[in-house]
């Protein structure tokens, strides 16, 4: 992880890009400019502990557990196709939910019979069904190889890793090797 406290911090590849705005914007406190359309495209966890410091009509936003986008492909292409946007920035946190879902699988059924009125069977069917398909081993590696594989799908795009820390609300670079 590597910390954005100043310009300086923004890698040459996304300078002067939305990628590096964003990095601005939410971090740096860069006073916000007007868009008529959006200039990128932001795909983050579905969890409530994070909100980011972004101009209106700045960002497309995907939201899905652990942010990962393998299911939400026509939104993505859609973004691009007829948004326009030609930069991404997957944002993956800490202390995901996604994490190590089957130590939650009680909880989760029991969870779905309690407030949510399933029967039993179904509940576990659906958690066995699931969550092998949203599961995330591991925060950093999953969004490193999610944004592998938006740059090999859509290969004029610019793609960045990026972390948001719970602890202060911030964005980091992920490290790529
Ligand atoms: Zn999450």
């Amino acid at each position: 992880m590597q910390s954005i406290n100043s310009e300086g911090d923004i890698p040459a590849e996304y300078k002067g890009t939305p990628i590096g705005l964003l990095a601005q914007y939410h971090n740096l406190g860069k006073a916000h400019a007007s868009y008529a359309t959006a200039q990128m495209l932001i795909g983050m966890c579905m969890d409530n502990r994070k909100s980011l410091s972004i101009p209106d009509n700045f960002a497309y936003i995907l939201r899905a557990g652990g942010a990962n986008l393998r299911y939400s492909e026509f939104k993505v292409s859609h973004a691009i196709a007829v948004g326009g946007v030609q930069n991404i920035a997957l944002i993956g946190h800490n202390q995901c939910g996604m994490v190590n879902l089957v130590a939650r699988k009680e909880q989760f059924i029991q969870g779905l019979i309690d407030r949510g009125g399933w029967e039993p069977q179904l509940a576990e069917e659906q958690f066995m069904h699931f969550s092998p398909m949203f599961e995330i081993v591991n925060e950093i590696d999953f969004v490193l190889s999610e944004v592998k594989r938006l740059r090999n799908r859509y290969p004029k795009v610019k793609v960045a890793a990026m972390l948001y820390k719970v602890e202060d609300g911030r964005l980091y670079w992920i490290k790529e090797s």
